[in-house]
């Protein structure tokens, strides 16, 4: 049987290794402990070696590379290949991707081609009783959690960003970084999907972002969701948005914050001129601190905030981006 107990897909951003990729590394590490076995990651891409030193920093014991420019670009159905035949090679008990806008293509192909079941946007994961993995998942837009078993191997599972912290890093680690050649079948696979949220011309992603500024209603028409964008860059943060403004056409649906748009677990929420309706909540409510700005004292969103200003944001939100830049030196 392989030693190998957890395979993490690390994914590159860059020339660095992304924020997810050490959150998985983190939790896989725990897992693959508590199995006393290896954990293992694969890095996709060119310029692999950067990161697989870094993947074996944050707690890798082996990271297979894929050094390979034609796939710098995300393909799910290559990389689903790529996955596959590592994993039919060095056998894992768990296979673990993130939970993003890429892991949500890749795993549910892989797991297809493996015909194996998968756990997705996981929130906790851990080792049961019995050495098998175990995922708490939300389900019903986060109104119940389901704790998963798994009947087949290997078991997958996609995790949601910023559940866990990034693995914090260890030069001195040992380890080993294994060249792994895919089939000519798999590299030939062409299908690209479209960045979508991903960062583009600097912009940070919802679903990775620390800090989340979003607009709704409360901010009367489009023009005023420059309030919103001016307040997030004062934070370094990304910008989200309520439904309602999506669907009045204010601002593009990558935004979208809630049960029919994007999940999101930031360390700090700002929901400006949002009233806090149900499915917006299920979008954010896990995040680390929410501050709500509102001029209704009774709207729903005080209820999950952290800290809550009552007021006209167009007299709240400039202050409170001239204060930041200020504070921020920006
Ligand atoms: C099946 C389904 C799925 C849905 N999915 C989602 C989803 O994914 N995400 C989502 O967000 N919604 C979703 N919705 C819509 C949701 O029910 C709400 O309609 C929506 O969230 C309301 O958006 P809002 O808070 O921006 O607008 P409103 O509810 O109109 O609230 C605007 C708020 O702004 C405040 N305000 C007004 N002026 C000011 C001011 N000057 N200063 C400060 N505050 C001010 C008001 O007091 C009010 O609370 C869904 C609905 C359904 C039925």
């Amino acid at each position: 049987m392989s030693d190998l107990k957890v395979l993490v897909f690390a994914q590159k951003k860059g020339t660095a290794l992304s924020g997810t990729a050490l959150e998985l590394l983190n939790i896989g590490r725990q897992l693959a402990d508590k199995l006393s076995g290896k954990l293992g990651a694969l890095v996709i891409g060119s310029g692999t070696d950067t990161c697989a030193k870094a993947a074996l920093a944050a707690g890798a014991d082996v990271c297979y590379t894929v050094e390979n420019g034609a796939l710098d670009r995300f393909a799910d159905d290559a990389y689903a290949k790529v996955l596959a035949e590592l994993v039919a090679s060095k056998s894992p008990r768990i296979v673990l991707g993130p939970a993003n806008f890429y892991g949500k293509a890749l795993f549910g192909r892989f797991a297809a081609q493996l015909g194996v079941s998968i756990a997705s946007d996981c929130t906790k994961l851990d080792i049961s009783g019995e050495g098998t993995l175990e995922a708490l998942r939300p389900a019903f837009g986060g109104k119940a959690y389901l704790t998963v078993k798994f009947k087949s191997t290997p078991q997958i599972a996609t995790l949601r960003p910023k559940v866990y912290a990034e693995a914090t890093a260890d030069a001195l680690r040992g380890g080993s970084i294994e060249p792994f050649s895919p089939s000519a079948d798999a590299l030939s696979s062409s299908y690209n999907v479209e960045t979508g949220a991903v960062t583009t011309g600097g912009e940070i992603s919802l679903a990775e972002a620390d800090i989340i500024v979003s607009g709704g209603r409360g901010l009367k028409e489009p023009a005023n969701f420059k309030l919103i964008q001016d307040l997030a860059q004062a934070l370094t943060g990304a910008v989200g948005a309520s439904r309602a403004v999506v669907d009045a056409g204010w601002i593009a649906y990558k935004y979208q914050v809630g049960q029919t748009g994007r999940t999101v677990n930031p360390k700090l929420y700002f929901a400006v001129g949002i009233s806090g309706a149900i499915q917006h909540l299920v979008g954010m409510q896990s995040s680390g601190m929410i501050v709500a700005v509102n001029r209704d004292p009774d709207a729903p969103i005080f209820n999950v905030a952290t800290y809550g200003i009552a007021g006209d944001l167009f007299e709240i939100v400039p202050a409170l981006t001239t204060k930041f830049r200020k504070e921020l030196g920006k």
